[in-house]
């Protein structure tokens, strides 16, 4: 049995396919010919168009637009007048065949590209290197396994995906993903989620391991690979394959309904994000909007601090692609430290210089923060910024404060940006839920953040498996926590959702909408089945529920009750 870790969870049962694309071996050899050679190239870069233009369209039929824009984007870099035309001057002047010109070329830009700060345009290298294989293998008669022409259930197994490699998937056969590198945030695990297929990344040796045509069982919800089953085993998978499928399919009808409740109460579902790059799952998960954009996520994935461009770039993509999306200042310290932002170390690090404490001690990396959300949401109808972390009414006068201080530079420069801003804060410390009223008169919206606010009510480290015990979302004494504040939120008309994980577990999500929660954000896998299960009951239904689970005392029969609620209104 190979392990690995789960980068979209679910069971598959499929024939190995090894994808390696073979080394291209280019020497240079001498172009007598330079018309002859350019024709060559061009001949080239026409089939690549041609052939992208095909993988274009299924990735349009089987992931959307978004995914399809990237080889639109494919092929205006196989067009790209500027390397065209310094391929054609190395040909003529240096008279050197056509795939060493192309080689050459391109390398320059991908080192250039490599090199720079900014994340999007390092991104790009990638691109150009997956063109450069493809005009390449193209000019040199390679060929490479067309994952496209399946015949069988398939588990694609790689050292790692380009999105040329996934796009032009027969996604009716393949049922899975494993590869030797990646993580949670690589482009094979964004694609299966997205895709809802199962896959594992970080699998060593995947390749050398495992055979060609050979029959395995991918269980992503465990992280086990089973090679050649044996009968009993084949039996169970396959079973829960079947119920997987079965499942799948009577959600889609869900997809893109807006979510009410049986009697029209509308409950919107939104999705938690950490970059552009999780739109498609949340649109393939059916997300009315974005909840949650944990911005930190960009901060930790660079090796340098982004600056206003790239942090720009990364909001207006999301922007673009949802509304309303709620987004989150950066949220620093306790365990999500920056290796390039020095930091005093830290008895207590989660009681310690966190999120909205840091920023508003970092000045000058909250304010680029903030004038990168107004550019970047110039164009749309509002902004929803979200402050971290807030525990007293102070703090939150000052992050208004910058708020206000960026407005006034943007003004002087003639910047546009947006105005129409909706501010927000998440309520995760008790002392904020307790002082909700006084809060709620100075923002439009709170969000209530489980994760947190569960450590810091029971004084029980999220992260301690010693302390496990006490971190229990559905003890009442956390419940009435919350009710409180949606009762202050509701008098001084202030909107109120929850983005943590406890908003996307099924049964906890059922008390939360009883509570009257307007909005609940979570990871988008969770949507559809909450959605269905809320078209099963009514407003009313639901407050019952929450009105009964608020006068016990004990987790253990709030479960009960959530049980036999589910039960009595056929909720699976
Ligand atoms: C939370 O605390 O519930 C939350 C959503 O924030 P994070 O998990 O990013 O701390
Ligand atoms: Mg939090």
């Amino acid at each position: 049995m190979l392990k690995g870790k789960s980068a979209s969870n679910g069971h598959a049962v499929g024939t190995i396919v090894l994808y390696e694309k073979p080394d291209i071996n280019v020497e240079e050899e001498a172009c007598n010919d330079p018309e002859k050679c350019l024709k060559t190239l061009t001949d080239a870069l026409d089939q690549a168009y041609n052939d992208l233009d095909k993988v274009r369209e299924k990735a349009l039929e089987s992931m959307g637009e978004e995914h399809a824009e990237i080889f639109e984007a494919h092929q205006q870099m196989v067009k790209d007048p500027e390397i065209m035309s310094q391929v054609k001057a190395m040909i003529e002047n240096d008279k050197v065949d056509a795939a060493s010109a192309y080689k050459r070329v391109t390398d320059q830009f991908i080192t250039i590209f490599e090199g720079m700060d900014d994340e999007y345009f390092r991104g790009r290298a990638a691109d150009i290197k997956d063109i450069q294989y493809r005009i390449l293998a193209l000019l040199k008669g390679v060929e490479y396994k067309d994952l496209s022409a399946l015949d069988e259930p398939t588990i694609i197994v790689a050292h790692d995906l380009a999105p040329s490699d996934t796009a032009g998937l027969d996604l009716d056969y393949v049922k899975g993903f494993i590869t030797e590198v990646g993580g949670m945030t690589s482009h094979t695990a964004i694609m299966a989620r997205a895709l809802s297929l199962p896959a594992m990344v970080g699998v060593k040796d995947a390749i050398k391991t495992l055979e060609d045509n050979e029959l395995v069982y991918l269980n992503a919800t465990d992280g086990d690979i089973v090679r050649n089953p044996d009968d009993a085993t084949l039996e169970k998978a396959k079973q829960r394959v079947k119920e997987q499928e079965k499942i799948k399919a009577r959600l889609q009808a869900y997809k893109d309904k807006p979510t009410k409740t049986k009697d029209g109460i509308a409950i919107p579902l939104y999705a938690n994000v950490g970059s552009d790059q999780d739109v498609p799952i949340a649109r393939e998960g059916g997300a009315e909007g974005v909840g949650l954009y944990r911005t930190e996520f960009l901060f930790m994935n660079s090796d340098t601090m982004p600056d206003e461009e790239t942090q720009r770039k990364a909001y207006e993509a999301v922007f673009k692609a949802f509304h309303p999306v709620i987004v989150r200042t950066l949220d620093i310290g306790g365990d999500k430290s920056l290796p390039y932002l020095e930091q005093d170390e830290e008895m207590n690090p989660f009681l310690g210089k966190r999120a909205i404490r840091l920023t508003l001690q970092e000045k000058e990396l909250f304010k680029t923060q903030i004038r990168a959300l107004l550019i970047g949401a110039k164009d749309q109808e509002d902004v929803r910024i979200m402050f971290p972390m807030i525990a007293r009414k102070d703090e939150l006068m000052s992050a208004k404060e910058v708020v206000h201080e960026v407005i006034t530079d943007l003004k002087n420069e003639g910047e546009k940006y947006q105005s129409n801003i909706h501010y927000g804060i998440m309520i995760e410390i008790p002392a904020a839920a307790l002082n909700a009223q006084s809060l709620a008169k100075e923002v439009d919206f709170f969000s209530i953040g489980t994760n947190d606010l569960i450590q810091y009510t029971y004084a029980a480290d999220r992260m301690n498996e010693n302390v496990s015990y006490l971190y229990e979302p559905f003890d009442p004494t956390l419940l009435r926590l919350m009710k409180h504040t949606r009762d202050a939120a509701s008098e001084e008309g202030t909107e109120i959702g929850v983005c943590g994980e406890m908003a996307g577990d099924l049964d906890a999500a059922l008390i939360l909408s009883g509570l009257g929660m307007d909005e609940l954000s979570m990871s988008p896998g969770s949507i559809l089945p909450l959605r269905e299960a809320l078209s099963k009951v009514s407003k009313e239904d639901l407050k019952a529920l929450a009105d009964e689970v608020l006068k016990l005392d004990e987790a253990q029969p709030v479960k009960e009750k959530v049980k036999a609620f589910k039960e009595k209104h056929g909720i699976e």
